[in-house]
């Protein structure tokens, strides 16, 4: 038939009797992996492996890794807990449970933010989706876990510490300057866009609302208490 390639042709039929004896087909199959093997002893040097960990990759200024939740001065989380970057990811793998920030001004916080790093694909459209900036990437990818629950990654193992800029640096993300493939070497002084604070302001002078306490509010719940709210939770 023209234009079709007919596989089943380019198949022999029917065995030569070589290949039924089946033991020259593996000293076959045995000399063209013992002359790859004789080659790279002869090339060691200009072997294409790279002897991990003590020789790395250089990735490229996008990419992407473990994730950190960003902080306020005042210690607690960023985040408002508004669910988009839930939203956004195609893996589905955050879970976030909402609660009441006692500050005006915060709204909500998370009382629960997992990420199961197991799903995650690390396409970063959670820092993208982040209106807070709340959420960020850093580039260590040095990540290995004894079981599924270990790589479920809660609030105290998502905050951000000091020694994550330190080890990786950051991953991509949208507010970098230029067309975002090249990290600034402060990124972790670089003003938070969007949302200056302006309006944070504004809702804590002028719009006090009943039942809340105006003023710095507690850190955020630790991931312990989470339990309690959704004490099905692993
Ligand atoms: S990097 Fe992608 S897959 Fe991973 S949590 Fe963020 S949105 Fe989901
Ligand atoms: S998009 Fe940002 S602010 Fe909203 S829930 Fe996710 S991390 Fe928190």
């Amino acid at each position: 038939m023209s234009g079709v390639i007919d596989v089943g042709a380019r198949v022999p039929r029917k065995l030569t009797l070589l290949q039924r004896l089946y033991y020259p087909e593996i000293v076959r199959g045995l000399r063209v992996t013992i002359g790859h093997l004789l080659r790279n002893l002869a090339n060691g040097r200009r072997l294409p492996t790279i002897q991990y960990p003590e020789q790395r990759r250089n990735y490229s200024g996008r990419f992407r890794g473990r994730h950190i939740l960003k902080t306020r001065e005042d210690g607690t989380f960023k985040c408002v807990a508004c669910y988009m970057c839930q939203q956004a990811c195609p893996a589905e793998c955050i879970t976030i449970v909402a609660g009441e920030h006692p500050r005006v001004a915060y709204e909500k916080y998370p009382v629960v933010f997992d990420i199961d790093m197991l799903r995650c694909v690390f396409c970063g459209f959670c820092v993208d989706a982040c209106p807070k900036d709340a959420i960020w990437m850093t580039r260590d990818h040095e990540m290995a876990f004894f079981s599924r629950q270990d790589a479920i990654f809660s609030l105290d193992r998502l905050r951000e510490k000091p020694e994550d800029s330190a080890k990786a640096g950051y991953g991509y993300r949208p507010y970098y300057p230029g067309d975002g493939t090249t990290p600034p070497t402060d990124a972790a002084r670089m003003p938070v866009l969007p949302g200056s604070g302006e309006r944070d302001r504004l809702r804590e002078t002028r719009v006090p609302l009943p039942g809340r306490v105006a003023g710095p509010g507690p850190l955020n719940a630790p991931s312990t208490a989470n339990r309690a709210v959704n004490p099905s939770r692993p």
